[in-house]
């Protein structure tokens, strides 16, 4: 099982909170969106403050096999 964060586009207000807190994870590409990046393994920790930073609410978690 892997988790991986995710962010709902359509809410996301562009803070930036996410990529302060998580560098390493969230990015905002050449069209001005976030993006995570794709790792092996995410920082449970800094991510779960980013999700519970975000101001809209928008960054959850998404598990795949
Ligand atoms: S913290 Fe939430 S609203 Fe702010 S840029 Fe990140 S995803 Fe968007």
């Amino acid at each position: 099982m892997v988790r991986k964060p995710v962010v709902d586009m359509g809410h996301c207000v562009n803070c930036d909170a996410c990529m302060e807190l998580c560098p390493d994870v969230f990015v905002r590409n050449e069209a001005g969106y976030i993006e995570v990046i794709d790792l092996p393994v995410y920082p449970e920790e800094c991510i779960e403050e980013a999700v519970n930073c975000c101001p809209a609410d928008c960054i959850s978690w998404e598990e795949s096999a």
